[in-house]
């Protein structure tokens, strides 16, 4: 079984600053698992990766050129293990779809200002931005 520690490993992003911001979730303790094939043609192509309570889903194309985007979409997702294990299933959905059609009602700028407005969205970006050093600019462009 492929874990989230083992590609954080793999592409450097293994901080220790990073697991603390991760904490309580142990990346050793999260799968990470290849989209099954339908999903990957039903999902948008810009959705790369999807965290369930449990597990984290890659496109199998992401998985296959790794390196450090890979690393900072992981980091994104295992920000939301954390928040689906702190919010429970109810309260995380509840949560990500409030802040969605909010923004999407208030602001009237579509999915993407609606999907960066989603504030479960912008901690991720921030942590995975935080990561690898660079600005916290915005949301990686391939995850959800
Ligand atoms: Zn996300």
């Amino acid at each position: 079984m492929l874990t989230a520690a083992e590609i954080l490993s793999d592409t450097g992003l293994d901080h220790p600053d990073v697991k603390g911001r991760l904490s309580p979730v142990s990346p050793g303790s999260v799968p990470v698992k290849k989209f099954p094939f339908w999903i990957d043609l039903v999902l948008p192509s810009w959705i790369g990766a999807i965290t369930t309570p449990s597990t984290i889903w890659v496109r199998a194309r992401l998985l296959a050129i790794g390196g450090e985007s890979l690393g900072r979409l992981i980091i994104h997702e295992l920000v939301h293990t954390r928040q689906w294990r702190e919010h429970g299933i109810l309260g995380f959905l509840g949560h990500y779809v409030k802040d969605y059609f909010a923004a999407r009602f208030r602001d009237r700028n579509g999915h993407r200002a609606a999907y960066r407005a989603i504030s479960f969205e912008s901690e991720a970006g921030a942590v995975a931005a935080a990561a690898s050093g660079t600005v916290a600019s915005g949301i990686p462009s391939r995850s959800l």
